[in-house]
């Protein structure tokens, strides 16, 4: 077994590895990525899988991290995932593996993910409304991510988590019907605090959806009550469902920051470490690792990366400044 070793002077231990495998997407959610698009990640700089696979294991097996979870911009778009996936829940110990992803594709990819080895899901879903799902994500495709969703569910992913993001003036009145629409399906949804990381710069503390609000407005039809189970390094505050057992989670991000308990470290598509989303400096493995450096090497590197993690991500700072990459580079 390896020590857990991804530590930060402030007393948090990473064990939980966030890997982007690509930078590109079908969709085009407002908060994330512009209408246009982005000047994409060129191919060479990117991790092929190889590199891939073997950075995440040298995270595994000397690192300490238990957790993997691939996301992207969309993570179904990369051709190798089923076999990334199978090499990673290879690993000795095994970690326990999981995709965040827009759930466009999974209804053909689901089963044979979980033949390679994923373990769950977690979709984006902001809307069950096709008219906004056009408006917020610029792409007529909310069937195809509710297909998804449901074929994710029938291949045995459970829990299948929903997360979503509420934008002012387009989605923040579906909060209720998001939330039956979950509990009704058996699935688990958490709404997320829009945070400063869309390519545009376009985010305003004041126009924020808070987690004060979502709760509001989830009270308005149902009882919602403390969730008695321990929170530990989970960013969701958690509320029993008309007195449970079904729950709904609020990640206030922004409102009601978790930096303490953070247990995360995140690889970008191009081989950077970044020890936080909000972080403005990353550590480049892939050329270390290109230049014919051993997995020992890679692996000091990685832990100094951690070692400067800042306490928390200063979104209230006046110094705050917005990460130079948006969240579809940086993995979320
Ligand atoms: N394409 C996949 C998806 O949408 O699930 C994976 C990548 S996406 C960047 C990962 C998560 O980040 C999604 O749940 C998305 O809602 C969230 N996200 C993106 N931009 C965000 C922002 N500015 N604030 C809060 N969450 C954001
Ligand atoms: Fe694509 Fe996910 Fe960003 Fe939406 S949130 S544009 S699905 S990467």
């Amino acid at each position: 077994m390896s020590s857990p070793r991804l530590r930060d002077r402030h007393g948090r231990v990473a064990t939980d590895l966030r890997v982007s495998l690509t930078d590109r997407c079908n969709l085009r959610c407002t908060y994330c990525m512009p209408e246009a698009g982005l000047p994409w990640l060129p191919k060479p700089t990117m991790l092929t899988d190889d590199e891939v696979i073997r950075l995440v294991g040298i995270a595994v097996t000397r690192l300490g991290v238990t957790e993997v979870r691939f996301t992207g911009g969309e993570p179904l778009l990369r051709p190798g995932l089923r076999s990334i996936i199978d090499a990673v829940t290879d690993l000795e110990p095994r970690p326990e593996v999981s995709l965040t992803t827009n759930a466009i594709g999974l209804e053909r990819l689901a089963v044979p993910l979980v033949e390679a080895g994923l373990d769950r899901v977690n979709v984006s879903l902001d809307t069950i409304d096709r008219d906004s799902f056009k408006e917020l994500a610029k792409r007529d495709r909310l069937d195809q991510t509710l297909n998804g969703i449901k074929a994710a569910s029938a291949a045995g992913l459970a829990p299948v988590k929903l997360n979503t993001v509420l934008m002012r003036g387009i989605n923040d009145d579906e909060a209720p019907a998001l939330l039956r629409y979950a509990l009704a399906h058996d699935y688990q949804l958490r709404f997320i605090e829009q945070m400063p990381l869309d390519a545009g710069g376009t985010w305003r503390r004041d126009q924020m959806v808070t987690a004060a609000e979502i709760l509001e407005a989830l009270r308005a039809e149902f009882d919602l009550t403390p969730d008695p189970a321990h929170r530990g390094s989970a960013p969701a505050e958690t509320w029993l469902v008309d007195g449970g057992p079904a729950k709904v989670g609020v990640i206030g991000s922004v409102t009601r920051p978790f930096c303490g308990d953070c247990d995360r470290t995140r690889l970008t598509a191009d081989g950077q470490v970044r020890n936080c989303l909000f972080a403005t400096g990353e550590t480049d493995l892939r050329d270390l690792a290109r230049s014919g450096a051993g997995d020992e090497e890679i692996a000091a590197r990685w832990c100094e990366a951690m070692w400067g993690k800042k306490p928390g991500h200063g979104i209230d700072d006046p110094s705050f400044l917005q990460p130079s990459r948006p969240m579809s580079a940086i993995g979320g």
